[in-house]
């Protein structure tokens, strides 16, 4: 009888201690992934080929708060040519686990063409302006180019495989409670595309009836003061327009050879500040 409780008592206290050792091993697993986790940046695949630089960076936001917004790109080539090459670019700042792609222009294809660059160091700095934070991670040029080449994840890739944000909180449907008016008759005529007697207004759009208009060269384009910064023009030109915190830039060798283009996205720019001389 007395043998049978000290056996149950023994086991008791190996259970115990066993649930106390599993506690404890996995709290500190979470304390030494919170204290000692490193950021990560990975090298993705870029939509603007060499003009361009895609990366994911993770790290550990709630140990080290900061929104990230800019990348710089840095060739340390003391042997070859040219022996420093930098790009940056500005980006929407992420403040979790993110990627970007930057269209970083001719210098980003400069720095990777350069003489020498697999015996020379690359650097990427993200840096937080708001923050006055920067993470910066080296790499040997030659691991640098079989990093881009072998790169297939995207930036739309990386964020698919994200999980899922926590679910707002559902609201309910107010249902319409009233009947419009009948629209007021009216001699003006619906001013849209497929009208034809607006078409020639849709011609560079390519509207119905429009003829083809042929493409042009401009000799200049430049931003009148007043852009509102809603980054209309790069998305429809990145090679020409560049779209900074407070204004919007022509890019130093931008091309000026798609004069179509840079009229559509003048003629898309809200405020009109976007000349250009044919
Ligand atoms: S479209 Fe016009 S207002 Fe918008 S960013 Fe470009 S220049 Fe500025």
């Amino acid at each position: 009888m007395n043998t049978t409780l000290i056996a149950m008592g023994i086991a008791g206290l190996l259970a115990i201690g066993l649930v106390i050792t599993v506690g404890a091993v996995s709290l500190l697993s979470g304390s030494f992934h919170f204290l000692f986790a490193r950021p990560r940046l990975e090298i993705l695949k870029s939509e603007f080929g060499d003009h361009g630089f895609a990366f994911s960076f993770s790290w550990n936001a709630a140990r080290e708060p900061g929104k990230f917004d800019i990348v710089k790109v840095r060739l340390f080539n003391p042997f070859g040519s040219p022996t420093q090459v930098e790009v940056s670019k500005k980006f929407s700042a992420g403040s979790s686990d993110f990627a970007r792609d930057s269209y970083m222009g001719a210098g980003m294809k400069k720095l990777l063409e350069a003489q020498g660059i697999e015996e020379a160091s690359v650097e990427v700095e993200l840096i937080s302006t708001s923050d006055n934070l920067t993470q910066s991670f080296m790499f040997k040029g030659k691991k640098f180019l079989e990093q881009l080449s072998q790169a297939r994840e995207t930036v739309k890739t990386f964020e698919e495989a994200l999980p899922a944000a926590p679910g707002k909180p559902l609201y309910a449907t107010v249902q319409r409670s009233f009947i419009a008016e009948p629209m007021p008759e009216s001699a003006k005529a619906l001013k849209i595309a497929t009208n034809p007697e607006f078409a020639g207004d849709f011609a560079a759009a390519g509207g119905a009836g429009a003829e083809a208009q042929e493409n042009f060269t401009v000799s200049k384009v430049w931003i009148d003061p007043g852009c509102i910064v809603c980054n209309a023009c790069e998305a429809i030109y990145p090679e020409v327009f560049e779209v900074t915190d407070d204004t919007c830039l022509i890019r130093p060798e931008a091309p000026l050879d798609n004069g179509l283009l840079i009229q559509e996205a003048a003629e898309a720019c809200p405020v009109e500040v976007i000349k250009f001389n044919k």
